[in-house]
C-alpha cells in the first residue's frame, strides 16, 4: 500500500515505530475557578522555565516563550475558566480561538505560525495532565521510521534522533518549524500523511521518498533492494554535493557564475535549492497543463507559482510560459495534425493563437510575482512580432490586475529564449527589447544542424558543441552584452561539466543546470578561467 503527503526532501527505509501522543485519556478533577487560575499560572510558569531552558538550542524555542509569554493567550484562558471551564478545556478552548485565527490569514507562513500556537499550548496542558512529563518518544532506540500523528517543535528535544531515518505524520505542513528542523537534520519527512496512523502497524516495513511526496507499507523484496540502492544513490550524491554546492562559484579569474536549476515542478524545485542552485533558470510551465485532465485556472496556477517564488525565496524564479507543440501535448486539447510539429504551432505560436489561455498564465505569474523574485520567459521566439505581441499582452494583464487591486511586481523581468536560428540572427534587435536571453540548446541545437533532436538516426549531426552552435551562441552573448543585458544557457550542454569551460570563454554570464549537476557544474566553474 502507498500513501502520499506532502514530503520536504530525501529517502529512507526502515521499521516503523508508531507512536501515538495522546493526552485526553488522562482524567482530571475539576476545581473552584481560583483553583484552576492557580492551576494555569503554575503550568505557564512550568512551560515557561522549560522554553527558556531550551531557547539556547533552537530559535524557536524563543518563539514559543514569547507566545508563552502573551497576555493575551493568558487572558483567553481566563475568561474560558470564568465561563467555568477546567483548565485544560480552557487551554483547549483558547488554543482553538488563537489558532483559528493565524490559520485564516492569506498567508501559508503565517498559517504555518498556527502550529506553534499550538504547540505552546499543549505543552501548558501537557504540564497539568502529565506533571512526571513522561517522554512519549523513549522508545525510539534503534533504527526505524518514525510514525506519529503530529509532530511539534517542543518534541524535538525529546527524540533521540541518532535512530530516526525518517518521519511520517498525519498532520502538519512542510513550511512548519518541524518541518524546517527536520529538513536542517536531513531527516526525510512527510507530513499530512492522513490516516497514516490506522494503516500502518508497529513493525511494518517502510520506504519513505519525502522528495516524491509517498511512503510505501511492506513492498516485497525485490522492491525494498531497488529501493535500497537509489537511497544509497541519492544519499552519496548528497554528500559529495553537500560540500560546497551551497556556496557561489566563481572561476580562477574571479568571475563569479550563478548556477541556476532547470525544474518541472514543485519538487524539483525544492531538489534544486536544497542542491545548491543559485536561483531557478528554467521552470518548464508546460508539465504543470500536461499533468491534468483540463486548462488549469488562473488560481490553480497561481497557486504553483506563488509554492515556486515561496521555495525561491530571494533567489529569482525564472517562469517559462507553456512550451506546448512539438512533442509536448496536452491529452485534454488535440493540437492541429502537423507535417513537422517541431516546425509548427509551438510554444509562443500556440500561445499568441490563444491569448484567453495565455493570459490566464500571464496573469497568474504576474500575481506570483508579489511573493518573490519571478521573472517571465517566453519559449520558441522566432519574430520580433511575437515578442512585442507578448510584452502588450503583459501590460494589458497589468492594467487588469491593477484595477482589480492584485499586487503584482510592476517591474517584473521579461526575457525570451534564444532557440531558433533567426533569434540568433537578429540577436541585437533582440537584445535591445528583451531583459535577458537564455539560450536553449537543445531547440537551438537541432534547428542549426537540422536534425530532429529526438531522432537517433541522426544523432551524429545533433551536437551541441558543434562549431555552428557554438559561433551562434557567442554572436548571442555578444549582443546582449552590448545591451547590458544577461546571457544564460539552459539546455542540458550547460549540465555538461565538460562543456562549462567553453560556454564561458564564449561569454555566457550564468547557467541553468539540472538538480543533479549543480555541484559538479559549480566544481568546473571553479576550476575554469
Ligand atoms: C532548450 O530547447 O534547450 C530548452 C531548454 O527547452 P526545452 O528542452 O524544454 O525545449
Ligand atoms: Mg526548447
Amino acid at each position: 500500500m502507498t500513501f502520499r503527503g506532502t514530503g520536504t526532501c530525501g529517502m529512507a527505509l526502515g521499521e516503523a515505530l508508531v507512536v501515538k501522543k495522546n493526552l485526553d485519556k488522562v482524567s482530571y478533577q475539576k476545581g473552584s475557578p481560583d483553583e484552576e487560575m492557580r492551576v494555569v499560572t503554575q503550568a505557564l510558569q512550568d512551560t515557561k522555565d522549560l522554553l527558556l531552558s531550551k531557547s539556547h538550542d533552537e530559535a524557536v524555542f524563543s518563539a514559543h516563550f514569547e507566545i508563552a509569554d502573551d497576555p493575551e493567550l493568558q487572558e483567553a484562558i481566563e475568561a474560558y475558566i470564568h465561563d467555568g471551564m477546567s483548565a485544560p478545556d480552557a487551554i483547549d478552548a483558547a488554543m482553538i480561538d488563537i489558532e483559528g485565527l493565524f490559520r485564516n490569514i492569506d498567508d501559508e507562513y503565517l498559517q504555518a505560525r498556527a502550529d506553534d500556537v499550538r504547540d505552546v499550548c499543549l505543552q501548558i496542558k501537557d504540564s497539568i495532565l502529565n506533571p512526571s512529563r513522561q517522554n512519549p518518544f523513549q522508545d525510539i532506540n534503534q533504527p526505524c521510521v518514525l510514525v506519529t500523528d503530529e509532530l511539534l517543535p517542543s518534541d524535538i528535544s525529546l527524540i533521540n534522533f541518532e535512530y530516526v531515518q525518517g518521519i511520517v505524520t498525519a498532520k502538519g505542513n512542510r513550511t512548519s518549524h518541524v518541518c524546517i528542523i527536520t529538513a536542517n537534520k536531513g531527516i526525510p519527512m512527510l507530513v499530512n500523511a492522513a490516516h497514516c496512523m490506522e494503516e500502518i502497524k508497529q513493525g511494518d516495513y517502510l520506504c519513505l521518498n519525502a522528495s516524491e511526496g509517498w511512503v510505501q507499507i511492506n513492498p516485497d523484496e525485490e522492491s525494498i533492494n531497488h529501493f535500497r540502492k537509489q537511497t544509497e544513490l541519492h544519499s552519496f550524491q548528497l554528500r559529495e554535493m553537500n560540500g560546497c554546492a551551497m556556496q557561489s562559484a566563481t572561476t580562477v579569474s574571479g568571475k563569479t557564475v550563478p548556477v541556476m536549476g532547470n525544474a518541472g515542478s514543485l519538487d524539483d524545485i525544492k531538489t534544486a535549492v536544497l542542491s545548491g542552485a543559485d536561483g531557478i533558470g528554467l521552470f518548464r510551465s508546460e508539465f504543470l497543463f500536461m499533468q491534468r485532465d483540463g486548462f488549469p485556472d488562473e488560481e490553480t496556477q497561481f497557486q504553483v507559482y506563488e509554492e515556486a517564488a515561496r521555495l525561491c525565496g530571494e533567489k529569482t524564479l525564472t517562469i517559462r510560459t507553456l512550451d506546448i507543440g512539438g512533442d509536448k501535448s496536452l491529452p485534454y486539447m488535440p493540437l492541429p495534425k502537423e507535417e513537422n510539429p517541431f516546425l509548427g504551432q509551438r510554444g509562443i505560436r500556440f500561445c499568441l493563437a490563444n491569448t484567453t489561455l495565455f493570459k490566464t498564465q500571464i496573469r497568474a505569474i504576474l500575481r506570483a510575482s508579489h511573493w518573490g523574485n519571478v521573472q517571465i520567459m517566453l519559449p520558441f521566439i522566432s519574430d520580433i512580432s511575437e515578442l512585442e505581441k507578448t510584452l502588450a499582452l503583459i501590460e494589458e494583464c497589468k492594467k487588469e490586475l491593477e484595477e482589480q487591486h492584485f499586487a503584482f511586481d510592476a517591474g517584473i523581468k521579461t526575457g525570451i529564449m534564444v532557440e531558433t536560428p533567426s533569434v540568433v540572427l537578429l540577436a541585437s534587435e533582440f537584445a535591445s527589447r528583451t531583459d535577458f536571453f537564455s539560450i536553449g540548446t537543445n531547440d537551438l541545437t537541432q534547428y542549426i544542424m537540422v536534425a530532429d533532436r529526438g531522432n537517433a538516426e541522426v544523432s551524429e549531426y545533433y551536437v551541441q558543441t558543434h562549431p555552428a552552435v557554438l559561433r551562434a551562441i557567442e554572436h548571442v552573448a555578444e549582443a546582449a552584452h552590448k545591451h547590458h543585458i544577461p546571457v544564460s544557457v539552459c539546455g542540458e550542454l550547460a549540465s555538461d561539466p565538460e562543456s562549462i569551460q567553453l560556454l564561458l570563454k564564449a561569454g555566457i554570464d550564468k547557467l541553468s543546470v539540472n538538480a543533479s549537476a549543480i555541484a559538479l557544474v559549480k566544481d568546473r566553474i571553479r576550476h575554469s578561467h
